[in-house]
């Protein structure tokens, strides 16, 4: 997917340079290849900056004493991925979702958010395995450049293709991949995004996945995962319940 787009975008900046010096009007795809290679510089000055304050601004970082159950489990992993610098950890307030994300604060500098009801699942249930399984798929992301600003430089063209999602869902594929790798133990709490943080404990597996076979694998499934930039739980679980079969390296469904 990331050769894809650097391939489309290399083509849209051809496209450009070949429109300019003919002194003919530059079509969309061209211009969203420009915009891309400045998109970010600009994003590197102003967005990645603003969009950090205005997130951890409203959020309390997790350090070695604050939270420090989840802070020396966050610090282990970092280290254990060979990271040198441990990026900053927040908790924000889910208000009921279950999320986190990985992002740069500066150029060269990167953070990760997890949203309280993830926390939740380790503090009310004892599910540290999940919570490290998450920290560890963000982590994931900043490891495997992710969030590299020139990344978002080759997205203008596949975007307008409609085919952002796609790279954005296969880097999640790859950061559950990662997780699956360093902390294989915590894969099937992810059952939490599909049930909830109370109730996935009660799911049963077998019954689920059965049931996941039962619908039709057809157009509308296969359509409204290429249109999620999180792969759906029927073709997200799939493969984190395989890695007890096959280990870590296992691919979910693009389609
Ligand atoms: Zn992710």
């Amino acid at each position: 997917m990331l050769v894809m787009a650097g391939l489309l975008s290399a083509a849209g900046v051809i496209g450009a340079v070949v429109a300019l010096t003919k002194g003919t009007p530059l079509p969309s795809w061209a211009e969203a290849a420009l915009i891309g290679l400045v998109g970010p510089i600009a994003a590197g000055l102003v967005f990645i900056r603003f969009f950090y304050w205005k997130q951890i601004s409203n959020s309390v970082e997790i350090t070695p004493n604050q939270l420090p159950e989840v802070y020396d489990a966050y610090r282990a992993m970092a280290r254990k991925m060979g990271m040198e610098e441990v990026p900053r950890l927040y908790l924000s307030n889910g208000n009921g979702t279950l999320n986190a994300f990985a992002s740069k604060c500066q150029v060269r500098r990167t953070y990760v958010v997890i949203f309280s009801d993830l926390i939740d699942i380790a503090y009310e249930h004892g599910d540290f395995d999940g919570v490290n399984f998450v920290l560890a798929h963000e982590l994931g992301h900043i490891k495997c450049g992710h969030v590299n600003l020139w990344r978002q430089g080759i997205m203008a063209v596949p975007r307008l293709l409609f085919l952002g999602r796609s790279v954005v869902r296969a880097q999640e594929y790859t950061a559950d991949r990662c997780a699956a790798y360093y902390a294989p133990e915590g894969a099937l709490s992810m059952m939490s995004l599909v049930a909830g943080k109370r109730m996935y404990r009660h799911i049963n597996l077998e019954a689920y996945q059965a049931s996941v076979r039962d619908h039709d694998d057809g157009f509308w499934l296969k359509f409204v995962n290429f249109w999620s930039d999180h792969a759906v739980g029927f073709r997200r679980i799939q493969p984190l319940v395989d890695i007890e079969k096959t280990g870590w390296d296992v691919h979910g469904k693009m389609l």
